[in-house]
């Protein structure tokens, strides 16, 4: 088998098609639409035709119900398995198609509105055009509909669902329902005549196809697909890459759509499948690929920092394994990121938009990853912080700039005294301070990350546990601002990573969290109500600090049993020699770490295993003491002995869900950070910046995303 060919007579010649995210109510502009049409100059003048082709999707009415069917339920991120069909609660209705149908077809609709910025554009560009391809989506008819509406006179109000009926009839009433609307689609377009497009075909936006003892899509899809060639018309789908799906593509042009295109979800998550992958499997099936790019940061995706270099593979794996030219292609790229890319200052975005249009066009050519040199990727005179995250382990500098990307970053082991942390934390600082001048970046402050009780007005460590050696009574502010001339701020790990989950992580739009970070020792920060709660002396949280065992052995916080004795990267290490003399021979030997525990759980060791849900139990049971009394909407656990793995989490989740005050515990949702090692770093630039960080900082309370709104 070969790609889905490009430059099919019978597809008016389809190559490229972008898709359109419109949003419930919001009439598509020529301003927007023109970036899709033409390449614009240097001055904003059209030079040459864009995409050739066009798929308007809405996922929403304006009444709120739904247009699509699947949603992203994965909390794995692999890629793989995230997507289920959705029993919408709000399925949509005769009136909701009725206004797709004007939103697409009306006077001034999203039609009319593309074939005035072609008309107005081949003005500038002085050539004749093929006429442009346009696909619509069919809205999907949600089996939660009981009373769709009646599409002829008599009367009959359609259901969808096999209430009061079987399957059958109900697979009936919506492939009716659809064939209603596709025949109004026919009959309005041709009334409007528009001059420079072409009805290409209808899109099915549901990503799989189901077949179940109360859902046959199957029949739906082949049945409708008859219908929709019956008018001259081709039907598309997009579905994503997992497995699952495998089957569904192999014969996909046998049964029920003219055209796929595999999404490759490279762009999304960490682990998963390769473009190589993709691109092999839709060339087998006779598919296209699409191209798939996000600009915001804000987007919940778990690869944020790498999505350049992500990016880049697309483009590049487009001329490796031949699809740029040899296959149509679809572009999914979030809504407005044309025109953001265009616009942009930071020129590795600005470049992609050249690179997309020379994609498009056939003759872009392979270009290097990782992306340049660091010092071509900053806006010039951007803004950044050095901050600075000291644990019991590791002494991490980070420098960050205003949307939370990490520029540059060094680690060095933490010293073994106070005089020698010290010192170290000043140079990495001067390191940073380096770093922003050779790179043209204005340094806004130093932030810094700490373990210990830290006196956040006068910016000192007040003390610390054993961990931290002779970390006590430590003026880190006046240390580094006598060297430098910036303002420096400090404050404990815990809060410092739950200010960085708040502001990049997990707990973006979250009021109520608590934050545990598990590293040497165990931090934590806790929001209430939307704020960091700082107690009298800032010394809040001292999660790892919380007893398990009224007899256990002697904090050095004074207390016995403390958590952190048990559950922390120490705090195993202590307990697996004291305690578990039957840790094989590892035990004795002076090296052992926390992570050597994880790696022989993992390689079935029974004892390691058993310890480590002994010791997430433990960590569960002091959590669960917190979940009561915060009644949080969300744990998020970051540090790095997120890497022991399920024997410690599992164990940690099931005694917070049993021991926590049902009600409280049904609540609440338990999350796993991905800012890697990073979140101590980002939270400490995010303490530094304060209210002046541009972008993400600005926190606010999120109401889900309307398809077609962005963040800025
Ligand atoms: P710090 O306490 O310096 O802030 P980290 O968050 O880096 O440090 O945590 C250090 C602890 O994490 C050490 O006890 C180390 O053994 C443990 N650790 C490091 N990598 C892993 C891993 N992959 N799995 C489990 N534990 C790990
Ligand atoms: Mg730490
Ligand atoms: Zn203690």
């Amino acid at each position: 088998m070969s790609y889905l060919k490009p430059d099919q007579p019978e597809y008016n010649h389809l190559r490229h098609l972008v898709l359109l995210y419109g949003a419930a109510g919001r009439p598509w502009t020529k301003e927007e639409l023109k970036y899709y049409v033409a390449h614009l100059d240097s001055d904003g003048r059209p030079d040459d035709w864009f995409y050739d082709s066009f798929l308007f999707i809405n996922t929403k009415f304006k009444s709120g119900a739904d247009c699509v069917a699947d949603v992203n339920l994965g909390k794995s991120m692999s890629g793989e398995g995230d997507f289920f069909a959705m029993c919408s609660p709000n399925p949509s209705d005769k009136d909701d198609w009725e206004e797709l149908l004007d939103f697409y077809l009306g006077k001034g609709g999203a039609l009319q509105t593309l074939d005035d910025t072609v008309g107005e554009m081949s003005a500038g560009i002085g050539s004749a055009v093929c006429k442009r391809n346009v696909v619509l989506t069919l809205p999907y008819p949600h089996i939660t509909q009981e009373a769709f509406g009646a599409i002829d006179g008599s009367g009959h109000n359609l259901n969808f669902s096999i209430k009061g009926q079987s399957l059958s009839p109900a697979t009936d009433s919506r492939l009716k329902a659809e064939t209603w609307f596709m025949e109004e689609v026919v009959r309005r377009w041709s009334e409007r005549r528009y001059k420079n497009l072409n009805l290409l075909g209808m899109y099915w936006i549901f990503e799989t196809v189901y077949r179940s003892w109360e859902v046959d899509d199957h029949i739906l899809l082949k049945e409708l697909r008859k219908v929709i060639n019956s008018k001259g018309l081709k039907f598309l789908w997009i579905p994503f890459y997992a497995t699952y799906n495998f089957h569904l593509l192999e014969s996909y042009q046998d049964y029920y759509f003219d055209a796929a295109f595999l999404q490759p979800n490279f762009l999304f998550y960490k682990e998963g499948k390769t473009i190589e992958m993709a691109s092999a499997v839709a060339k087998k099936c006779g598919a296209g690929l699409e191209m798939e790019y996000y600009m915001d940061l804000n987007e919940p995706i778990s690869i944020k920092n790498e999505r350049h270099i992500r990016f880049r593979e697309y483009l590049n794996a487009g001329v490796k394994y031949g699809y740029m030219n040899g296959s149509a292609c679809a572009h999914f790229q979030g809504a407005g990121s044309l025109e953001r890319m265009y616009n942009h200052k930071d020129p590795v975005e600005r470049e992609f938009y050249e690179d997309i249009y020379h994609f498009v066009n056939g003759t872009y050519q392979v270009k290097t990853y990782p992306p340049p040199p660091p010092r071509c990727i900053f806006v010039p005179g951007s803004r950044a912080a050095v901050a600075i995250d000291l644990g019991g382990t590791n002494l991490r500098m980070g420098v960050v700039d205003n949307s939370g990307k990490v520029l540059h970053w060094s680690q060095v082991e933490t010293p073994p005294d106070k005089q020698l942390i010290l010192h170290s934390v000043v140079a990495k600082v001067q390191e940073g301070l380096r770093f922003c001048k050779a790179n043209g970046l204005t340094p806004v402050g130093v932030g810094v990350s700490t373990g210990g009780r830290v006196d956040f007005e006068k910016g000192e460590v007040v003390d610390s546990t054993s961990l931290i050696p002779g970390w006590k009574n430590v003026e880190i502010r006046n240390a580094i601002e006598s060297g430098v001339d910036i303002s420096v701020v400090v404050d404990n790990d815990g809060n410092c990573s739950a200010v960085a989950e708040r502001v990049f992580g997990k707990a973006k739009c979250v009021d109520n969290f608590i934050s545990i970070a598990l590293g040497t020792g165990i931090g934590g920060g806790i929001y209430v109500d939307g704020k960091l709660l700082r107690g009298q002396n800032n010394f809040t949280a001292e999660i790892g600090h919380v007893s398990v065992n009224s007899d256990g052995p002697l904090c050095s916080c004074g207390n016995r049993g403390c958590v952190e004795l048990y559950a922390s990267g120490s705090g195993l290490v202590r307990w697996a020699r004291d305690e578990f003399p039957l840790l094989s021979d590892l035990a004795a030997r002076d090296s052992l770490s926390a992570k050597e525990i994880g790696d022989m759980a993992r390689s079935g060791d029974r004892v390691a295993i058993d310890l480590l849900k002994k010791a997430g139990e433990k960590l569960g049971i002091a959590v669960a003491g917190f979940v009561n009394i915060f009644n949080p909407s969300m744990i998020v656990i970051s540090g790095s002995l997120l890497g022991l793995g399920a024997p410690y989490f599992d164990a940690f989740e099931s005694t917070v869900r049993s021991r926590a005050i049902k009600p409280t515990a049904d609540a609440l949702r338990i999350e796993f950070s991905d800012l890697r090692n990073e979140a101590g770093i980002l939270g400490a630039a995010a303490t530094a910046f304060g209210d002046s960080m541009a972008g993400p900082l600005r926190v606010k309370a999120v109401k889900p995303k309307q398809d077609g709104e962005t963040d800025d």
